[in-house]
């Protein structure tokens, strides 16, 4: 079967992992039709929309879209961010971070790691719904039945297909009485559910949740919560397997998937060809398993875990290689 896929590189070094991922892609002999579509800052200097129509629609039609970086200039009033757009425009409702030891070595990096952070991805403090009275500001943190419900099933669903026995359930419900009350009380509904398949529901307040994740992060498998405590969760979690070089993530819809690096453009790097291309990709494995390719996707992580092992990696990771480098051992793994 042909997959359709969508390739956005965006701006900074979003073009470099992304090329380097499609050289990865051409490697690994599958059936793909790739189309290209244009998003971030060099996309609006260009066209006036840092993320046009066109896109959004080309990521609604594809299978899958491997998505590289965009810059995103806070000067600019309306200025829309491309990627938050096409979360929203597509509902990609959950964000899925996998964080797994890769074998780095030493310092605070942990070994033995297999866990998913499932954070909603639509609502919460993210709503955009602010306020500026002057002295006085607000965001309003929306929490939903529906929204709470799906992100739950979700990752109940997720822990089923990937064998895992217990899925954390994280808020703040005992201050947050109302809304997180309701994300609690939904997802202990949905919990439930899945009993029967042996899957065990734990909840945790979210700061807790922070520090079990330093003291004992190897007795958890599934966290899911709501948007911001999601976000600085997946990023905690991130540092104890190897930070933003490694960290890919999935935001997954039913209009749509897109992978991406959780890293930016990286100004400070960009153009000068030592842009680490792990995290995009790990984000390509990630959307190969989404598209059902789990051969390739393993052969891929397989080969990243390789040369991680192999000390011969670029500067962020403590080496000295540059992206051509590390693309070639990956290459020659494959
Ligand atoms: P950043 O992730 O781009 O960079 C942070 C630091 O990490 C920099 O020192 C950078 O050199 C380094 N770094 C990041 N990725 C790296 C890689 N693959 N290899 C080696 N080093 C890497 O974050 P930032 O500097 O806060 O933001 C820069 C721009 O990116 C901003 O415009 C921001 O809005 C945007 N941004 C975009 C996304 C996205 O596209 N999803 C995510 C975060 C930030």
């Amino acid at each position: 079967m042909t997959h359709k896929l969508l390739i956005i590189r965006g701006d900074g070094i979003g073009p470099e992992v992304v090329e380097a991922a499609l050289v990865v892609l051409a490697r690994l002999g599958l059936d793909l039709e790739l189309e290209e579509a244009p998003a971030g800052y060099a996309c609006y200097q260009a066209c006036g929309n840092p993320i046009p129509d066109s896109t959004i629609e080309a990521a609604r039609r594809a299978e899958a879209t491997l998505f590289g970086a965009v810059t995103t200039p806070p000067d600019i009033p309306n200025y829309r961010s491309a990627v938050v757009t096409l979360r929203k425009s597509l509902d990609l409702y959950a964000n899925l971070r996998p964080v797994r030891s890769l074998g780095l070595k030493g310092g605070h990096y942990r070994e033995g790691l297999d866990l998913y952070v499932v954070r909603e991805n639509t609502e919460g403090l993210y709503s955009g719904q602010e306020e500026d009275f002057g002295d006085k500001a607000t965001a309003l943190r929306i929490i939903t039945r529906h929204a709470s419900e799906r992100i739950v099933r979700y990752a109940f669903e997720l822990a089923k297909k990937n064998g895992k026995r217990r899925v954390t359930i994280v808020h703040k419900a005992n201050i947050l009485r109302l809304s997180d009350g309701l994300f609690r009380r939904t997802a202990l509904a949905v919990a439930e559910e899945y009993k029967a398949d042996g899957i065990e529901a734990q909840e945790l307040l979210v700061d807790t949740m922070a520090m079990r994740l330093i003291k004992d992060p190897e007795n958890f498998e599934v966290i899911v919560t709501t948007n911001l405590f999601g976000d600085i969760l997946s990023d905690e979690a991130a540092e104890l397997v190897g930070g933003l070089g490694l960290a890919a993530s999935g935001n997954i819809g039913l209009n749509g998937a897109i992978f991406e690096p959780v890293h930016g453009s990286a100004p400070d790097i960009a153009g000068k060809g030592i842009a680490n291309p792990l995290a995009t990709f790990l984000a390509t494995a990630m959307l190969l398993q989404h598209i059902n390719e789990a051969a390739a996707s393993e052969r891929l992580r397989q080969a990243v875990i390789k040369v991680i092992e192999s000390g011969k990696v670029t500067p962020d990771l403590g080496g000295t290689a540059n992206t051509r480098q590390v693309l070639e051992q990956v290459i020659q793994v494959l």
